[in-house]
């Protein structure tokens, strides 16, 4: 007499997560399961682990302003002072910092529009 050991796929995770569904005992019904887990479990996890490692606004303007007040300037022939090569370097990355907060900052009044 032959007993189907396997009646039904459900996702599960050694932290004791199960998933919701019981799914088909064949390898589609496997992959079913797996995607339930990756999409149910593992995606949210690492969501809310990213979330938790955000730099803030806060950070980057403060780098921001760092490196503004640390340019790398030299004094050209004529006694004036000037960015160095290195110093167009940073002026090109602390603009495109600026650019990126600025973008964000309106995508969160976006946002906050929307809510109210
Ligand atoms: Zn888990």
């Amino acid at each position: 007499m032959w007993t189907a050991e396997l009646v039904a796929h459900q996702a599960a995770c050694d932290c004791g997560w199960r998933g919701q569904h019981h799914y088909a005992p064949t390898e589609h019904g496997e992959n079913l399961a797996y995607e339930e887990w990756d999409r149910d479990h593992l995606r949210p996890l690492l969501d809310a682990e990213a979330r938790k490692h955000t730099v803030s606004a806060e950070t980057l303007l403060a780098l921001v302003r760092d490196v503004r007040g640390s340019l790398h300037e030299t004094v050209d022939d004529q006694g004036h002072s000037a960015l160095t090569q290195r110093g167009v370097g940073q002026i090109d990355v602390v603009e495109r910092l600026e650019h990126l907060l600025d973008d964000l900052h309106r995508t969160r009044q976006g946002f906050d529009e929307e809510a109210s």
